[in-house]
């Protein structure tokens, strides 16, 4: 029975010591019940569009894209949406879209096929920005960036929708505003060029269900190795902690989106690394800031240090362990 975190379901998400922190939704599957919670999160911080595409025979075309985003856009209103474009292949396959590959989660994904076929990465774009006239709370995110070389082309290609719309747009007036764009952080290569990607995009936000993969060379879906699949490996927790570091340096806004946020474990190591934002699965939402209202940052910066001065991963575990047992 949730009915102890349902209870505080309206009330704000802050530390004990009165740290504000935005709890924001992962959304794109079950659109009935992520319209329930529209009022007890603060948007929507990663907006899977691909879940989308799976549902369709062929690919939406992009006036029927437009609509479908502006539902989207228009249910968390004010709220901010992040949308993610397309991030297909690995385990995310399209029917009518063939990608067979020995390796598919080192193969062809996510942007790697967006900037292969710009013209379903421009379609899908200017159907993101004609969506967002006049509501203004849609923010673009590129999914496993890995080199330069695809941010800048990314950019380059929105600047191009951009511009090909501003042509077309019948009423000139109508001013289309251009959206923040962000990169999720979830191939080890992309936290080492952060600093040099902070002066092109608007925001970052760590998928840490692949960063985890990438990172520990562990499969996120192979049983045999379920096990081995940990984001609170040391090595794991640190690349966490120095994202958040560098990000604080140059500036450049970050959240987390990966399953992670959304275990009190995972949220509470989080905060006390400095993450402000975290993206997470509607059944998480509410246990999540049930457990950071009842716990000062101090207390969790304590439990990071520890954690992070830890060399093994079951000493990590022992650790979480007994905090929570404390602070039940
Ligand atoms: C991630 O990789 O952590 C993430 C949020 O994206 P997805 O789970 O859709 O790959
Ligand atoms: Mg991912």
């Amino acid at each position: 029975l949730h009915d102890k975190f349902e209870a505080e379901h309206a009330l704000e998400p802050e530390t004990l010591d009165g740290e504000k922190i935005s709890l924001l939704l992962n959304a794109g599957l079950n659109l009935s019940t992520e319209q329930v919670s529209a009022n007890y999160c603060d948007g929507v911080g990663l907006y899977r569009t691909e879940s989308w595409f799976m549902q369709k025979g062929q690919f939406p075309t992009q006036s029927e894209q437009e609509k479908w985003y502006r539902e989207v856009l228009s249910r968390y209103h004010p709220g901010p949406v992040v949308m993610r474009t397309l991030d297909i292949g690995g385990d995310k396959v399209l029917d009518y879209f063939d990608i067979k590959e020995e390796n598919p989660f080192l193969g062809w994904r996510g942007i790697r096929v967006s900037l292969d076929h710009p013209e379903i990465f421009l379609d899908q774009i200017k159907a993101m920005i004609k969506a967002n006239v006049g509501l203004g709370n849609l923010r673009i995110m590129l999914p496993m960036v890995s080199r330069t070389e695809e941010v800048d082309e990314a950019l380059q290609l929105i600047e191009q929708a951009y511009f090909e719309l501003q042509d077309d747009w019948a009423d000139p007036f109508l001013l289309m505003d251009k959206p923040e764009i962000g990169v999720m952080l979830e191939v080890p290569s992309s936290v080492y060029l952060l600093s040099d990607w902070a002066d092109k995009v608007d925001f970052c936000s760590v998928g840490s269900n692949d960063l985890t993969q990438y990172l520990l060379a562990v499969d996120r879906n192979n049983s045999r190795v379920a096990e081995l699949f940990d984001p609170y490996h040391p090595s794991v927790l640190r690349v966490l902690n120095h994202i958040a570091i560098t990000c604080q340096e140059v500036e450049l806004s970050f959240s987390l989106c990966g399953e992670l946020g959304g275990e009190p474990e995972g949220a509470i190591l989080l905060v006390a690394m400095g993450y402000r934002r975290l993206s997470m699965n509607i059944s998480a939402l509410n246990k999540v800031k049930w457990v950071l209202r009842r716990l000062r940052v101090e207390d969790m910066e304590m439990l990071l240090n520890e954690c992070l001065a830890q060399s093994s991963v079951k000493q990590v575990h022992r650790l979480l362990r007994s905090f929570m047992i404390e602070h039940d």
